[in-house]
């Protein structure tokens, strides 16, 4: 067969835009094959096909996410929510600003950051200073939000972190994970201005690309359930099932299941929502409780 071009001939396919390369990349890569979604072209193409559900994948910078989703070009995407914000602030975005769930994953910082030697107690020290950044827009509303007079930003697209021994800032505003780039640079966090973390965005779609994009939302609902969820089986001693239940606050209601020529135990099975803790395990077995599982759950629908 051959290979159908990308493009307006495909209305019924529906379009996400992912970072090409980087540290979202890798994320998403991650969260797609999650999915259970793998893909035909290789990834320094512009454009990869999904095998498994009508969608092409547009391999783009990630800067330029927010805009081609909000303008129509992309039905979808995953983007960090500093950048998707950032387009918002500047006016970027228009009218049309896209829905949006939360991934939890590439979580990360937008901090203001300083020479350790500056005297910092509140924002209004920021008075007058030039901060280095290539968040303008989130970097200048957080400044007036905290009423901090006659600071400006100075936009750089890298190396904000030699701008203040360069004379040309007084401060950066950049993505911070571990602080180990600001603190080889002499610079330490003053403020945090915004909590990041990746985003689906996109939407509302009509007819069939909205069925295909409820279809991947599921299955993206799916892998983020089953992220810390646990399979919890044991046997219990028949009374004890309730004090057995309240360890595990975080657990459905269990299926009970008789033990074969037993009549004072019972088979406790439970999924429980988030990570299962050894002090748990250690309360589970002074109730009684033995023969304790704990297994991963790979996928998940409710
Ligand atoms: P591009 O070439 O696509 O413009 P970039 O250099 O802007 O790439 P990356 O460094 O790959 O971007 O980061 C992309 C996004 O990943 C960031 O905007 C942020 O949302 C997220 N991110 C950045 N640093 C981290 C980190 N240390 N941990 C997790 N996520 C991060
Ligand atoms: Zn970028």
């Amino acid at each position: 067969m051959p290979e159908q071009p990308f493009g307006s001939d495909q209305p019924d396919r529906l379009r996400l835009a992912v970072q090409k390369k980087g540290r979202l990349a890798d994320d998403t890569f991650d969260l797609l094959k999650k999915c259970g979604l793998t893909m035909s072209q290789s990834k320094n193409r512009l454009y990869a096909r999904v095998e498994q559900l009508p969608i092409d994948i547009l391999l783009v910078r990630d800067d330029d996410i927010p805009a081609l989703v909000a303008g129509g070009a992309s039905d979808l995407g995953i983007v960090g929510g500093n950048v998707f914000e950032e387009e918002r602030a500047a006016g970027r975005l228009g009218d049309n600003v896209p829905m949006v769930v939360p991934l939890g994953f590439s979580k990360c910082r937008l901090c203001i950051a300083l020479p350790k030697e500056t005297i910092y107690s509140a924002p209004k020290d920021m008075a007058g200073m030039r901060i280095a950044t290539s968040y303008p827009a989130l970097t200048e509303a957080w400044l007036n939000e905290n009423g901090v007079e006659g600071a400006r930003t100075v936009v750089m697209n890298g190396a904000h972190e030699i701008a203040p021994r360069l004379g040309v800032a007084d401060a950066v505003c950049d993505i911070v994970s571990t602080g180990g780039t600001l603190d080889a640079n002499g610079l330490a966090v003053a403020e945090t201005i915004y909590r990041s973390e990746a985003l689906f965005i996109g939407g509302p779609l009509d007819g069939r690309k909205a069925e295909i994009a409820e279809a991947l939302r599921l299955r993206i609902e799916g892998v983020q359930r089953s992220a810390d969820a646990k399979y919890v089986m044991l046997n219990a001693p028949r009374d004890a099932v309730d004090a057995i239940a309240a360890v595990l606050p975080a657990a459905d209601q269990p299926t009970i299941l008789e033990l074969a020529g037993q009549s004072d135990k019972v088979a406790v099975h439970t999924v429980c929502r988030e990570e299962v803790v050894w002090e748990q395990l250690e309360k589970l077995r002074k109730l009684g409780a033995s023969a304790i599982l704990v297994l991963d759950i790979d996928k998940m629908l409710a």
